[in-house]
């Protein structure tokens, strides 16, 4: 799978100077499989760029298809999708996977999205390409375009946000947005979701004295990430979602501070990267 990173901030767009280096869209991830099929992970202000990128191929003449996995619908993980070109052009389809009870619950969030009080879309039948959505509970597996598709929630503020493992061909990638862990750190259930992960791209919104003055909010440190990845004996972790008031500097240091909590945890042989809009990954 080849992974590529649209958008690695949390909350809201940072666009500035301060912030070009790591880029100042929010959460968007895209996963290419072996035989071409797109799996995007959120659909944060990141995805725009990727929609411009498609409409060059399938996408811009209707003959497209792509998989949208979300991790929950806070502005931060949808925003991007009333921009996102290739839904505009009638004949493509895109199948909606995330955290409802049904398909209409999941595609209820979607519509209040573009409701007129707040999109000029008004409804999601105003899209030209076919959408559809499938909800996906804990501990199912989905076929997803030949990718095998796992999920858990984890605590996120006052709802959850789902983790997905995406495996092929035995390479594993798990995505962990938005995880706001209790103090004894992520449950067992979770835990077997990251297991032995080729690449953790794991929520580090916050040093771990911000966090300490934000619980509430239900986000991950890079400690946190850090944590987590060797309790998995993940691989390679990738810090993400960073909060939008820290500039390239900040993250710069965090990752330097991760690398060293790492080590103090025995990771030593953990593969670190810090993720930036453009970097792409193999797995
Ligand atoms: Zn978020």
């Amino acid at each position: 799978m080849k992974v590529r990173f649209w958008g690695v901030r949390g909350a809201i767009p940072a666009p500035g100077p301060e912030t070009n280096r790591y880029g100042g869209n929010t959460s968007c991830v895209s996963v290419t499989g072996r035989r071409g099929q797109l799996l995007i992970l959120d659909m944060g202000t990141g995805v725009v760029n990727l929609g411009h990128q498609l409409l060059a191929g399938e996408m811009g003449r209707g003959e497209g298809r792509a998989a949208v996995l979300l991790s929950h619908a806070h502005w931060d993980h949808i925003q991007g999708f009333p921009f996102f070109p290739p839904v505009f052009v009638p004949g493509n389809r895109f199948d909606v996977y995330g955290n409802a009870h049904s398909s209409d619950m999941l595609e209820g969030i979607l519509e209040g999205q573009m409701d007129p009080n707040f999109s000029p879309i008004y409804t999601l039948k105003n899209l030209g390409a076919a959408i559809g959505f499938t909800p996906v509970a804990p501990g199912e597996v989905h076929d997803v375009l030949g990718i095998k598709v796992a999920a858990r929630p984890n605590p996120h503020g006052h709802t959850s946000a789902l983790a997905y493992r995406l495996e092929e061909d035995g390479a594993a990638l798990v995505y962990a947005s938005d995880a706001g862990y209790p103090p004894e750190g992520p449950g067992r259930d979770v835990l077997d979701l990251y297991r032995g992960a080729d690449l953790l791209i794991h929520d580090s919104t916050y040093t771990p004295a911000d966090r300490a003055t934000r619980l509430e909010r239900g986000n991950s440190s890079y400690a946190d990430a850090a944590a987590a990845a060797v309790a998995a004996g993940a691989r390679h972790l990738a810090l993400f979602h960073y909060d939008q008031d820290y500039a390239d500097d900040t993250v710069d240091e965090m990752t330097r501070a991760c690398r060293a909590e790492l080590d103090r945890l025995g990771g030593h042989g953990i593969r670190l990267t810090a993720a930036a809009e453009g970097l792409e990954l193999d797995v």
